[in-house]
């Protein structure tokens, strides 16, 4: 029976879908303004080990994530700057520009660390005129109020707000760094729409609405996506843990004054990536970027690097991850090349050992996807294999099976077929990529188009960004 730890009650819950055999899940994505990161990506590939679980259950699944390409602003409390539009700025380019950059470095940092794509991937700006509809439902009912072409959601008009952080409010305002906006009524209440024109200012990302030109407050487009892509319940909705305090009980706010009726079952929150201890994060800038790990060591190394701790415990990332998780990759390739070069025998003692890896593999996973403990389950495995060489072929083969099948859950893929180049891949662009830059150094620039003309003209794409040279393999 599988248990997940619902952060709403702080304790491990029995999972039960609405409907039988269906899950509906949707978790926070990204924001589109910077490049992926580390504990970003953390994230993501614990969402998509609990998503290949469920599937291998045997549930349908239905997974929603959104991309925020508007109105997530640089504070809380709503007195900030929008993030997409600030960086725009700084990058002397258009927002809109910025997000379908950003999206298109998601996918490709998705792809390269072998994380499913979600059934559906909306844009906060796609869905304007659904939530200019529920902001208008909440008016209508007395839950927000209009200030200056601002719409506000008043949270003492909701019985339970905070609820899920368990927020209390008055120590939470005395400790609070920011003054309250003279425009709120309530120092929590947050913005559900904002006027495009602030000050000399005018936001570039703005829609008409019934309040005047403006744009969508970030915490309404994932109340609005989460119900219209999966209904008024969700069964599961996930975040960082970022979210317990301000942006998850926002949410239940708006869907449940919307709705009348109970936004989401299970709540899930993944810990942090910390780097030296400290929160990583794209604000505080002290952040490792998806890419350069990639780069540097491969899809498959980074995706174990990921995946070998419990989603709900911190990890500070250094050499180490990387070093076990290089460790561990090796000591699977070596398995499996045992086997493959082994001519079997007469014995079959793997037997037992192909039914109990499955379920000490379930059990371990069943207790709210305790990766760490399935995992070791796998590595006794095969360590079972390695002195059991001697077993029949077709025993063998069964075991290799039941090896990658498990580990597949984990989105750890030993049989796509570059993954062994592509680290050496990674090693020779590398080189080249000094080169060229020496060249650049140098003034070379008819040597260093060179280098990228031919390595297109090979399928290799180079991209010069800020933060150094990236490749790709040309779509
Ligand atoms: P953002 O783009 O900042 O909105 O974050 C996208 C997702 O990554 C959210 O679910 C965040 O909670 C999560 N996230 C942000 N920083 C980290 C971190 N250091 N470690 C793990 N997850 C993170
Ligand atoms: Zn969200």
């Amino acid at each position: 029976m599988l248990e997940i730890y619902n952060t709403m009650t702080r304790q491990k819950e029995v999972f039960k879908p609405i409907e039988e055999g269906r899950v509906r899940i949707y978790t926070c994505g990204q924001t589109v303004y910077d490049d992926v990161h580390i504990g970003n990506a953390r994230t993501y590939s614990s969402w998509d080990v609990i998503i290949r679980y469920l599937r291998y259950k045997g549930y349908d699944v239905f997974h929603v994530q959104n991309f925020t390409d508007v109105g997530h602003l640089t504070d809380d409390a709503d007195q900030g700057e929008d993030k997409v539009e600030k960086r725009a700025r700084e990058q002397k380019i258009n927002p809109w520009e910025l997000v379908d950059k950003q999206i298109q470095e998601y996918w490709q940092v998705v792809d390269y660390l072998n994380i499913q794509r979600p059934n559906v991937s909306p844009r906060a700006t796609a869905l304007i005129p659904e939530m200019i509809e529920i902001i208008q439902i909440l008016l209508d009912k007395g839950y927000a109020y209009e200030v200056q072409g601002n719409v506000y959601y008043d949270v003492t008009k909701f019985k339970e707000y905070g609820k899920l952080g368990r927020l209390k409010l008055d120590e939470e305002k005395a400790r609070a760094r920011v003054d309250q906006d003279p425009l709120k009524k309530n120092y929590f209440d947050f913005a559900l729409w904002l006027n495009a024109r602030k000050g000399d200012q005018v936001h570039i990302m703005r829609w008409n609405s019934p309040w005047g030109e403006g744009y969508p407050g970030w915490h309404l487009e994932c109340s609005v996506m989460g119900m219209k892509y999966l209904g008024d319940t969700l069964d599961i909705h996930g975040g960082g843990i970022d979210h317990i305090p301000t942006h998850h009980p926002n949410e239940i706010a708006q869907s449940e004054a919307a709705t009348g009726k109970k936004f989401v079952n299970y709540w899930m929150h993944a810990e942090f990536i910390t780097l030296n201890g400290k929160k990583m994060s794209k604000s505080l800038g002290n952040y490792v970027t998806a890419w350069e790990l990639i780069d540097k060591h491969g899809g498959l190394v980074v995706r174990m690097g990921l995946v070998s701790g419990h989603y709900r415990s911190a990890v500070d990332w250094n050499q180490d991850v990387i070093e076990i998780a290089k460790n561990n990759v090796e000591k699977i390739r070596n398995c499996l090349s045992a086997i493959e070069n082994s001519s079997g025998g007469s014995e079959k003692t793997l037997e037992q050992a192909i039914e109990n890896v499955r379920k000490d593999f379930e059990e371990a996973m069943d207790d709210d996807f305790n990766n760490p403990k399935a995992l070791a389950v796998i590595y006794e495995f095969i360590k079972n294999i390695n002195s059991s060489l001697d077993n029949k072929k077709e025993i063998l083969i069964k075991a290799r099976e039941t090896l990658l099948e498990l580990l597949g859950i984990f989105g750890l893929d030993f049989m796509k077929k570059e993954e062994g180049v592509d680290i050496k891949l990674n090693e020779l662009m590398e080189i080249i990529i000094n080169i060229r830059n020496k060249a650049r150094k140098e003034k070379m620039y008819k040597l260093s188009d060179e280098i990228r003309d031919k390595l297109k003209e090979a399928g290799i794409q180079l991209e010069d960004t800020p933060e150094g040279t990236h490749w790709k393999i040309a779509s």
